[in-house]
């Protein structure tokens, strides 16, 4: 038994704020506007995780209208949808993503990102995949104004009578 789930998220870009990217402080920036820390990347890979097990998305979970989820650490928020799926008696078979920017030139991170979504999710390194693209100017993510993260995960039964 196999599942699938996929995540987008989209997030201004606001240069007053710290960059948080897949868990990664990114110091060149920019930053994204966001209640939380606005980690637009992690916002996907949870969403995609909460659609495998049908249960809802990260603003059902984790209500932007609940104060105390100010400037929250996303890395909290993915690993709430790991406990949800282990304890469903899933295992997260990979990860694949897509982050969208302008800037920074992700290349020089991908791998820091890659090894910290792996240490969140407690899962090798080999099964997190993290592409970066530009959009040419074509949109806002085009123009700098904003980030957009796409992302599929496959999760496998770890036991029988996974729900
Ligand atoms: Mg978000």
């Amino acid at each position: 038994m196999m599942r699938i789930g996929q995540g987008e998220d989209m997030h201004h870009v606001d240069d007053a704020r710290t960059l948080v990217l897949g868990g990664v402080i990114i110091e060149e920036g920019p930053g994204l506007l966001g209640h939380s820390d606005a980690d637009v990347l992690l916002h996907a890979i949870t969403d995609a995780i909460l659609g495998a097990l049908a249960l809802g998305d990260i603003g059902l979970h984790f209500p932007a209208s609940n104060p105390s989820f100010r400037d929250a650490d996303s890395a909290d928020f993915l690993r709430h949808a790991m406990r949800s799926a282990r304890d469903a008696g899933w295992q997260l078979a990979n990860i694949d993503s897509t982050v969208r920017t302008e800037r920074p030139k992700l290349r020089p991170y991908i791998d820091i990102i890659r090894d910290r979504i792996a240490a969140i999710c407690e899962v090798e390194a080999s099964a997190v995949s993290v592409k970066a693209k530009t959009s040419e100017g074509l949109d806002a993510v085009g123009r700098g104004e904003a980030m957009f993260a796409t992302a599929v995960v496959l999760l496998a039964q770890s036991r029988p009578g996974a729900t």
